[in-house]
């Protein structure tokens, strides 16, 4: 990472360029701080009372804020839009995350599967250091703002113009451009007037998990100076099972177990990890992966869903761990704590039609078979994924045909940039899409200060 320029001279802000960035998430943040870093002076509108309010609640409260897979790991965890980040990550990496979390006096910790959390467990702890750093680079931090237009040049007259004189694209249509000629931003509109910038980063979020503050004002304003908007939609859910007795199993993680997606009883994709069980059905990691999957099936009628509980034993091995163990005089309700976590016991019992109070070595080898049938494939019935409101990430957003992937700025119009979610990228979960948010933030935040100085094709 170069050296950061001054942050504020003498003569105070006159001469710097002046960037606003709308949204104050993980996408905003970064560039905020980088923008100002680099000498430009800096103004960041959030809608909420708080910054990062998403990435505060993040790896349920912890913050799984990257990962420590290499570059090549990193963009196909991004499917086919991946490559367009290669010069995001390049430019500011996992590595580069983790010693700025550092300086800024969060340590971070690797957990499995090289998730990268801070040490302390908080992922409030992240914003609260983001927001202490900006601060002290002098970021102008306007809370409770919402940005609601951009404001050009026209291209033809070099007339100022308003977004509200444009017709809006409505996201409902968002695939649809409006031909007029933009040709440089020049400002943002809030209800208290127009802010002038010299550039403004979008970085207002998806429009997953609203609640946070994105609700997808970013492809309105994106579409409204001629951005193409690839339809935005829920990513990476949970999944809403139909067996009743799921919710008797609600606050069960299970560690270690494989997940076998079957779409019309053919095998569509299968993940190995951890999952856990809700009120209605099933999430965590594996199940966030696969819900991608899910997501794009034609035919969702017939979904089901079979966890391996003992990926690590063939069936012969563990119907030769059960003939050894049934030789002993016990109840089959006080065997299973050693195969089983406790919570699912009782639903297990139930599946398996044999009386708890069966001694082992009185099981038959028709029972044997369908314990081991139910611990090899448990199955659950797919009723549907969560809606967009409790999806961790959007699919969908502004197409990444029209941004420079070394700058983050709009090839169609000069001094707009983006990053984060409200780009078109989305990746599996192990702390990929909070670091794709923070390098594409880095790199817009960098760029805005210096100026791209290219004319927009
Ligand atoms: C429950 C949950 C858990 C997650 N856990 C993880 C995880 O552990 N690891 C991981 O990598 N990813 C995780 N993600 C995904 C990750 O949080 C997002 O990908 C990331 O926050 C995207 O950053 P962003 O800045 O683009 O958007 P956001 O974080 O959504 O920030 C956008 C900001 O813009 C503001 N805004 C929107 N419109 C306006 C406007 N008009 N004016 C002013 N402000 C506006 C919003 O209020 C918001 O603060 C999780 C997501 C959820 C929902």
């Amino acid at each position: 990472m170069p050296e950061p320029r001054r942050s504020r001279g003498r003569s105070g802000w006159q001469g710097m360029p002046k960037v606003v960035i709308i949204g104050g998430g993980a996408g905003g943040i970064p560039a905020a701080g980088r923008a100002a870093e680099c000498g430009a002076k800096v103004i960041l509108l959030e809608r909420n009372s708080v910054l990062g309010r998403k990435l505060r609640i993040t790896g349920k409260g912890r913050g799984n804020v990257t990962n420590t897979a290499g570059l090549d790991e990193f963009i196909a965890a991004f499917g086919p839009n991946g490559k367009f980040l290669y010069g995001a990550f390049s430019r500011f990496s996992n590595q580069d995350l983790i010693g700025l979390l550092d300086r800024l006096g969060v340590p971070t910790k690797i957990e499995r599967g090289g998730r990268v959390f801070p040490a302390s467990d908080r992922a409030a702890d992240v914003a609260a250091a983001f927001e202490a750093w900006l601060r002290g680079l002098g970021v102008d931090i306007r809370t409770g703002v919402r940005a609601q237009g951009l404001e050009w040049e026209d291209g033809g007259t070099g007339d100022a113009q308003s977004g509200a004189r444009h017709p809006v694209s409505s996201i409902q249509h968002p695939v649809s451009r409006i031909a007029h000629h933009v040709s440089r931003i020049t400002g943002v509109r809030v209800s208290s007037g127009v802010i002038p910038a010299d550039a403004v980063v979008l970085a207002t979020g998806g429009i997953t998990y609203p609640r946070t503050g994105s609700t997808g004002d970013g492809y309105r304003m994106a579409a409204e100076v001629g951005h193409t908007i690839i339809p935005p939609a829920p990513s990476l859910s949970a999944l809403e099972i139909k067996e009743p007795w799921v919710s008797d199993l609600q606050g069960l993680s299970l560690k270690n177990v494989s997940a076998t997606l079957y779409a019309g009883g053919k095998k569509v994709g299968r993940e190995f990890g951890e999952m856990l069980f809700t009120h209605f059905g099933v999430s965590g990691p594996i199940i966030l992966t696969l819900s991608k999957t899910y997501a794009k099936l034609e035919d969702k009628a017939k979904v089901e869903l079979s966890i391996n509980l003992k990926p690590a034993l063939s069936r012969k091995q563990l119907d030769e761990r059960l003939i050894r163990d049934f030789t002993q005089a016990r109840y089959f309700k006080n065997y299973l704590p050693e195969l089983l976590p406790r919570t699912l016991i009782p639903v297990f019992m139930r599946l398996s039609d044999i009386p708890p109070d069966t001694p082992v070595n009185k099981i038959t080898s028709v029972q044997r078979k369908r314990i081991i049938g139910l611990l090899l494939d448990f199955r659950l019935r797919v009723e549907g994924a969560r809606a967009a409101d409790e999806a961790i990430v959007t699919a969908g957003g502004v197409s990444i045909k029209e941004i420079d992937p070394r700058t983050m700025e709009s090839k169609l119009v000069r001094g707009l940039y983006f990053a984060g979610e409200v780009i078109d990228i989305d990746a599996v979960t192990g702390g990929y899409n909070l670091q794709a948010a923070f390098s594409t933030g880095w790199v817009a935040g960098e760029n805005t200060a210096r100026g791209s100085g290219k004319a927009p094709s």
